[in-house]
């Protein structure tokens, strides 16, 4: 892409050009290691204002009906359908996925928008039965207050549309800090909305605040006691520094980290279907999804079936531009990234294990590109227990269910799990309080992706939190238990008697 191409994607998605150059924050494009801007970092200021923004605005916002908050992020919707393409190309240019998920990420993002302006109308709660007489209890959802997001590179649109949908009908405001190294997609969604809110007409300003800078921006979200809730999605090192000081001030937190996802493949599986969700599973976004399928536990009997094609086809994979139709895997997101892959692999092999793949793959210059991995190994081992964000797929034979149970919740993560069995009984007992431990746990489905209607999220290491679809939304309202008396009596709780008479 030439520099005029660049500028005019830029423009067509609202942005001020103005906005790219002149700030120490360097964005550069993975594909190609080319500098693709030099933003302002937000300094202590300049934040001050943005969050005192989002809190003015949530003064405001909070009043306005449910159904007509559902409005606004109703043309929201609209304007993310009429720039899919635009805003998917930028993804691309900036994460390096190819064109095919970087359009994808925005119809996740369209998905969510339908799916929060429905809930708009329903944001239900509960009557109560009360143990007194002429008593009523009842349960309302109010708004929360500014909600602080902060994002990985990975999903650098969708992850914040999961929390500002909901967020947003649910009468929040929302402070964005995407990743330091996909700012830009942050400010094309903003430019973006702002089109959404000027045709809604009368939405304050600050609804949508996006915060440039790093771990000391994210800090600073962390600590400040204006934003209620956290929604924080990165690895688990991440998790692990910010949650105690959202904790010292016990603000409420949404914690969505790292991954180890395993598939079990039983010795009933149709192999055709695990292959194909094995592939996409491991080498998909270049091994940089959450969901990645980083471990594959193989039944005794069917491992020399299966695992020598594996081991071809993802040899075979096309590895180039992701903006080329033919790519299937773009490149990682930096050297870093690259260097973390290849001593993994390194290790690996010390470890034990066979590597087949791996290796830079030689494509144009300045991008970081990897040929993806396969490691039989002997054993699950400290290293296979650990997250490496890189196309590695760690191959483990098993004898019975009850071991290739035991190992896949062997590791300290637990988000995302799949069985490829068509036994009913091995697939109950997957999925059973005895099965998986993870948040997802799929029969016949791989591990990588997910629709939006359902909870999102993962145990263990991975933090609990939970984002998107079934009842995620109550993570970003305040519950209000009331109990009315309409009656001529005082009687307490529980029987209890204080005679004042
Ligand atoms: P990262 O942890 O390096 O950064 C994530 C975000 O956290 C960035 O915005 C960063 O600036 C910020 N940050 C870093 N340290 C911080 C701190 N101490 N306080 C506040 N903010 C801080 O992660 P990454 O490399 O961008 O993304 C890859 C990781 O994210 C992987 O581990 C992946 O599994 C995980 N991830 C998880 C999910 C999920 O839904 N569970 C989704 C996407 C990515």
């Amino acid at each position: 892409m030439t520099e005029g191409q660049f500028k005019a994607l830029i423009a067509g998605l609202g942005l001020d050009g103005g906005v790219l150059a002149g700030g120490g924050l360097t964005v550069t494009s993975p594909i190609d290691g080319a500098t693709l801007a030099r933003l302002k970092e937000d300094d202590g200021p300049g934040l001050e204002a943005k969050i005192a923004r989002a809190t003015a605005a949530f003064d405001d916002w909070r009043r306005v009906p449910a159904p007509r908050r559902g409005n606004v992020i109703r043309l929201f919707g609209d304007v993310l359908r009429r720039n899919k393409a635009a805003l998917g190309r930028l993804i691309t240019l900036e994460c390096g996925k190819i064109i095919a998920e970087g359009q994808g990420e925005v119809q996740e993002m369209i998905d969510i928008c339908d799916f929060a302006v429905g809930l708009s109308r329903q944001l239900y709660g509960r009557t109560i039965a009360s143990e007194r007489p002429a008593h009523r209890m009842m349960e309302s959802w109010h708004p929360l207050g500014p909600v602080g997001v902060i994002s990985a590179f990975n999903f650098p649109a969708a992850e914040w549309a999961w929390n500002f949908a909901l967020a947003i009908v649910c009468g929040d405001t929302v402070l964005w800090k995407p990743s330091e190294k996909t700012p830009l997609t942050g400010l094309a969604c903003q430019a973006l909305f702002r089109q959404a809110a000027a045709e809604f007409g009368d939405a304050p300003d600050g609804l949508a605040e996006v915060v440039l800078g790093g771990r000391q921006a994210g800090e600073t979200l962390a600590g400040d006691r204006r934003l209620p809730l956290i929604s924080a999605t990165g690895s688990c090192a991440m998790g692990r520094q910010l949650a105690p000081r959202v904790g010292a001030r016990f603000g409420r937190l949404i914690l969505e980290l790292g991954g180890n996802n395993a598939i079990i493949v039983c010795p009933s599986a149709d192999l055709d279907l695990a292959r194909q969700a094995i592939i996409f599973g491991a080498a998909g976004t270049a091994g940089q999804r959450c969901t990645t399928t980083r471990r594959l536990l193989v039944a005794d009997e069917i491992y020399e079936t299966l695992v020598p094609g594996l081991i071809r086809a993802i040899a075979a994979l096309p590895v180039g531009d992701p903006r080329e139709a033919k790519t299937l895997v773009g490149p990682l997101i930096d050297e870093a990234a690259g260097k973390a892959m290849d001593q993994t692999l390194a290790r690996a092999a010390s470890d034990g294990g066979t590597v087949h793949g791996g290796g830079a793959a030689h494509v144009g210059s300045g991008g970081c590109y990897r040929h993806p991995a396969l490691v039989e190994m002997p054993a699950q081992t400290a290293l296979v227990a650990a997250e490496t964000f890189a196309p590695i797929l760690y191959v483990i034979r098993y004898r019975g269910l009850d071991q290739a149970i035991a190992l896949h919740n062997a590791v300290p993560q637990g988000l995302s799990s799949a069985i490829f069995t068509t036994d009913l009984r091995e697939a109950e007992h997957f999925l059973s309080t005895t099965g998986s431990d993870c948040g997802i746990a799929n029969v016949n489905i791989g591990t990588s992706g997910a629709e939006i209607g359902g909870a999102f999220g993962g145990e263990k290491d991975t933090g609990g939190g939970r984002e998107s679809g079934s009842d995620c939304w109550k993570s970003y309202m305040r519950r209000q238990t009331s109990t009315v008396n309409f009656g001529h009596r005082m009687p307490l709780a529980q029987g209890v008697e204080f005679d004042t008479d």
